[in-house]
């Protein structure tokens, strides 16, 4: 089937939250908007994630020194890194890339980079969600550092300096202000950093689903169909080969998150995109409430309750896009989860895992994609989709809609790899 010509503007490929809030977007400004994803809205990476909403996001994953630490944690089972052995030749070129993402002349541009697609992104969601009925699903909300040691407490720490000198509003507290703040935190953790005014989402899938509903009923279309191959405006549109025939559109918006780099493979564009994979657990009973997002800063992962229970998320596993799950690494998060608030069931289980689209500086890949015409790039957001969701909508609905300063994208160019 050919559409004409003219029926679709944009075509968006992907309907996680980055595709979503890009056609949300774009319907809102007028435009005929179609998403294409053979599956359902956000039931990938999008689904799973540990719902933090964090409008000062500035930190990147790769920070000097931190090699130090890498081997210390793959050798703990229940370390927050795990490289599958055979998988490590050809992840190597990308592990380089992202030592060389940590030094410390690249750490404020990218930490820029990162707080400009955070900023907002509460008050974003909130304006979204606003009618649909769902505003319940983005609830105000402090991202609660925990810390055994008091001495690793520190708001020294490069990371927490990076945040102070850009007016994060943090602070330190000590055992007793954090059992007020979590009555349900164990007795052995001494000391918290908070991070203040964030979000946290109470289901992360329900936000995208509400907000496709929303762009559908201002007249964007979602076609459920994979996109096999793309094609360039050379004159006539764009076009997207599917398994429901061929389409063509003014524009197309790739958002389809770990996915994106193989519809670009024909063009001879090679990104170092990775699968970052991660996990969660879901406790369907928790027994205990949690009042905010709560990280565990010796081990990195996150623990929320959400709409379906307690979700405890995190993990960064390098295994390749291909590899079967390892759910070991969810059901390990039960043990952790109970040494973080002792009085959690953690009877009924659910577990999960996603893939991060990841590029070594932690940056995506925003904007026009340089010989191939009228292809825009939304993908690559790792550790942060759920919160820079919104900003990347309205970067990628200005380039289709405005005459915008290509210059300012440049932090996001796919060029930076070539
Ligand atoms: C354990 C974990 C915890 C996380 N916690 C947080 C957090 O607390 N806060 C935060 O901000 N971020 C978090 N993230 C990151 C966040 O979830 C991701 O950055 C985000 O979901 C990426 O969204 P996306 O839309 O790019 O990708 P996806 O949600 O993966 O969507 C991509 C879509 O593209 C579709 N697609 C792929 N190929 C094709 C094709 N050929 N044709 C058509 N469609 C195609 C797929 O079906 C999919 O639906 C976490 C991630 C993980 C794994």
């Amino acid at each position: 089937m050919t559409l004409p010509e003219s029926s679709i503007d944009v075509a968006v490929i992907g309907a996680g939250i980055i595709g979503v809030c890009t056609a949300l977007e774009l319907a809102e400004r007028g435009i005929k908007v179609t998403i294409f994803d053979p599956a359902p809205v956000c039931s990938k990476t999008s689904y799973g994630n540990a719902g933090v909403i964090s409008p000062w996001t500035c930190v990147p994953q790769s920070m000097p020194g931190l090699w130090k630490q890498v081997p210390r944690w793959l050798i703990d089972p229940e370390g927050p890194v795990s490289i599958r052995l055979g998988y490590l030749p050809k992840l190597m070129p990308w592990v380089l890339r992202f030592l060389a993402a940590g030094r410390s002349e690249r750490l404020d541009p990218v930490a820029d980079g990162l707080f400009r697609l955070s900023r907002g992104s509460v008050a974003a969601y909130k304006k979204r969600l606003a009618g649909t009925g769902q505003e319940q699903l983005v609830r105000d909300s402090m991202y609660v550092h925990v810390y055994r040691n008091p001495k690793a407490a520190s708001l020294d720490h490069l990371g927490w300096q990076l945040r102070q000198a850009r007016q994060v509003p943090i602070e330190l507290i000590d055992k007793h202000v954090l059992q007020e703040i979590e009555p349900h935190i164990a007795d052995d953790f001494e000391a918290a950093i908070l991070i203040k005014q964030q979000g946290r989402a109470s289901d992360p899938a329900g936000i995208g689903i509400a907000l496709a509903e929303k762009a559908l009923a201002k007249g964007a279309k979602h076609i459920q169909t994979k996109v096999h191959e793309i094609h360039p405006d050379q004159g006539s549109g764009c076009q997207l080969v599917t398994d429901q025939g061929v389409f063509t559109a003014k524009k197309i918006v790739l958002a389809a998150g770990v996915w994106s780099c193989q519809l670009l493979a024909r063009f001879g564009i090679k990104l170092p995109l990775e699968a970052e994979r991660g996990y969660h657990l879901v406790l369907r009973n928790p027994g205990i409430t949690i009042n905010h997002s709560v990280m565990d800063a010796d081990q990195k992962y996150v623990a929320s309750l959400m709409k379906a229970g307690v979700r405890v998320a995190g993990t960064a596993e390098f295994a390749g896009l291909e590899a079967a799950p390892n759910y070991a690494r969810a059901r390990r998060f039960a043990d952790q989860a109970k040494r973080l608030f002792p009085q959690l069931n953690c009877a009924d289980l659910d577990e999960w895992m996603g893939s991060r689209p990841s590029f070594p500086d932690s940056l995506p890949c925003l904007g026009a994609i340089p010989g191939v015409k009228n292809i825009i790039a939304a993908f690559g957001h790792s550790h942060y989709g759920l919160g820079m969701a919104p900003a990347t909508s309205e970067i990628i609905a200005d380039c289709i809609t405005k005459d915008i300063d290509h210059e300012t994208l440049l932090p996001y160019s796919i060029t930076r790899f070539q």
